[in-house]
């Protein structure tokens, strides 16, 4: 199959019958349906020359405890609706702790994604700068304003949550970036949140990026919770999809002072293979979720509160699917070892790449290579500005369009370039090659693309 689909906007929809069956379908026609319109209708995630965005592994393991969390039709709204559903969570997120290096005072949770976890840890820091702001007149009634603060290239759902936790676009700040690593800048950082107080705001969260979206810049962790703590401003560390790095011990280094932070989301459903909505979230402090999210209907109560936890006052949710069963199955059937070796497989396949993209005349590799993906441009003599944007969007069309690979555009500092994020369970050195090869020549022969 290509790797991006190739379907058009509504093809899919019109190839199903507009209303639903009285009758049951049979299984068959329901399988045939599947492979004749669904599976085509799909890009093709799971391929070894997919490049796109980042890693989205389903490992096979982790589809097997997808299928059983599935197949129970578990009730996850409190302890003694599903005992085991509740305790395994806490199991594996105490594994996924300790086989990321991380100290004994964290305790985790797994929720649907990232940026669920942003604004849970946007929601605790508002009330702990606002003391409890909630159970007065809100945000609404508060005389100073509670300030946000994000590297100006962290991911889009952290303006998201600032926004939707109430903060307001006005008391956000996108903070400037050091080059040529592009992480944040700690001394700016200070300086806005010193600006903000002199000028009577609170600040209330950082929001620090470990791998940021189209970079994978690491901000430094040390220096901010330093200038927060000043502060007793929040931390939370978004480590989306580079958290994985923290299983191998050499890439460590890249998150120092993590330590210090309140809280930290990584996502186990981006490299490491654990089937989508598998994002873990750990905390220094469960009682300040708790003390947040909390609800306490009657129906739900029972004689062993006080004595367990009750996941569904870490979030947002009251019914929680049996997500770690995804993480149960993934770690138990591959076992770490392998697990490691795969995320250091992709790491040397990226510096192999970045070598050969340096060694080409007329490429460039735009940002460090910190974990998994490059940031490339062919820059052809005489061609810049729109030109020079025409001609990347236009090769990586042509990439993308063959269906032999798939490759994401972004912008960096205004102008086009590509991103390759290699990653793909399947994907070996042999598949970059070809990768590479396809670039090259789809740079040759690109013809300048209207309209993207
Ligand atoms: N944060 C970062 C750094 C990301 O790269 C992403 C997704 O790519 C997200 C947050 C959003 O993650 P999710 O889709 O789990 O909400």
């Amino acid at each position: 199959m290509p790797v991006r689909s190739t379907v058009a906007p509504g093809e899919v929809a019109d190839a199903l019958p507009a209303v639903a069956p009285e009758a049951p379908d049979g299984l068959e026609e329901l399988i045939a349906d599947l492979d004749r319109v669904i599976v085509p209708g799909l890009t093709q995630t799971q391929h070894p020359a997919n490049f796109a965005w980042f890693p989205s592994n389903a490992s096979l393991s982790s589809v097997l405890g997808d299928l059983v969390a599935g197949g129970l039709g578990s009730l996850g709204i409190s302890w003694q609706s599903a005992p085991a559903l509740t305790e395994l969570e806490q199991v594996v997120c105490e594994w996924a702790r300790q086989l990321c290096g991380l100290s004994g005072a964290w305790q985790g949770t797994i929720g649907d994604g990232a940026s669920t976890a942003t604004l849970v840890a946007l929601l605790v820091a508002r009330e702990r700068a606002s003391h409890g702001s909630q159970r007065r007149g809100g945000l609404q009634a508060e005389s100073a304003p509670l300030t946000v603060y994000c590297s100006a290239e962290a991911h889009s759902s952290v303006t998201k949550a600032a926004l939707l936790a109430g903060y307001g676009a006005d008391n956000l700040r996108a903070v400037p970036l050091c080059q040529p690593g592009r992480e944040i800048s700690a001394e700016a950082l200070a300086a806005a949140m010193a600006q903000d107080v002199a000028e009577g705001r609170r600040p209330a969260a950082v929001v620090a990026s470990s791998g940021t979206t189209a970079t994978t810049a690491f901000d430094p962790l040390a220096e901010i919770c330093q200038a927060a703590r000043a502060h007793g401003a929040w931390v939370h560390v978004d480590a989306a999809m580079a958290g994985s790095a923290l299983l191998l011990p050499e890439m460590r280094p890249l998150f120092e002072g993590i330590e210090e932070a309140d809280s930290l989301c990584w996502n186990p459903h981006k490299w490491l293979g654990s089937v989508l909505e598998t994002s873990l979230l750990y905390v220094r402090d469960p009682a300040a979720l708790v003390s947040v999210m909390a609800t306490d209907p009657s129906y739900l109560r029972s004689a062993r509160d006080g004595a367990v936890v009750q996941y569904r006052d870490w979030g947002l949710p009251l019914g929680r699917r049996f997500r770690a069963l995804r993480l149960w199955c993934l770690l138990r059937l591959e076992g770490a070892e392998a697990l490691r070796a795969r995320l250091r497989r992709d790491l040397a396949n990226a510096q192999r790449l970045a070598e050969l993209v340096l060694q080409a005349p007329q490429w460039s590799v735009l940002a460090p290579v910190k974990l998994q993906t490059l940031c490339v441009r062919h820059d052809p003599p005489g061609l810049a500005g729109e030109e020079l944007d025409n001609h990347t969007l236009s090769w990586c069309e042509a990439v993308n369009k063959s269906g032999q690979a798939h490759l994401t555009p972004a912008i960096l500092d205004g102008r086009w370039m590509v991103r390759v994020s290699i990653g793909a369970e399947p994907t070996e050195w042999p598949d970059v090659e070809q990768l590479w090869a396809l670039m090259q020549r789809a740079a040759k022969e690109a013809p300048s693309l209207e309209g993207y």
